[in-house]
């Protein structure tokens, strides 16, 4: 079994900006995924380690410079609103009801793969604040 979160997080810090992701494999396909949604832009697929009975990510296609929401710039407008109206596509598609979006910035945040991801969570009563 894999480390914790945290440290998952801690020790994927320094790869930011640095190299390919495992989600630039996933978006070329040259990695499977259980795929929910696709279109020319952006895909989603379940999350390996899924932490609600839905556990969907969303990833542009392009990573395109975005390791993480706050290196968006200008150009990046286009694709942070697509990304959001799919999450209410698959959320209609898939009738999911109530749900969270979460986008973990930075290793204090828990991010651990550095390629922008949005976490769609749905299918349990959610907790607030989040740990
Ligand atoms: P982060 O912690 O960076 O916000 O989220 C990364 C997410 O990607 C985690 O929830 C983790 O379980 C998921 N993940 C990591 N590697 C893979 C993979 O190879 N396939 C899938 N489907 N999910 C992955």
């Amino acid at each position: 079994k894999m480390a914790n979160e945290e440290e998952l997080a801690l020790a994927n810090a320094g790869k930011d900006e640095n190299g390919d992701s495992i989600f630039g494999k996933i978006a070329r396909k040259e990695m499977k995924v259980d795929l929910v949604y696709e279109d020319d832009k952006v895909m989603a697929f379940n999350d390996i380690n899924p932490q609600a009975p839905v556990h969907i990510l969303v990833i542009p296609k392009m990573r395109d410079g975005l390791t993480r929401l706050s290196k968006a710039e200008n150009r990046h407008k286009e694709i942070l609103g697509h990304l959001m109206w799919a999450v209410a596509e698959i959320v209609r598609q898939k009738d999911l009801g109530d749900f969270r979006l979460v986008v973990n910035n930075g290793p204090e945040a828990c991010q651990s793969v550095y390629y922008l991801h949005l976490h769609i969570l749905a299918k349990r009563q959610m907790k607030w604040p989040p740990a």
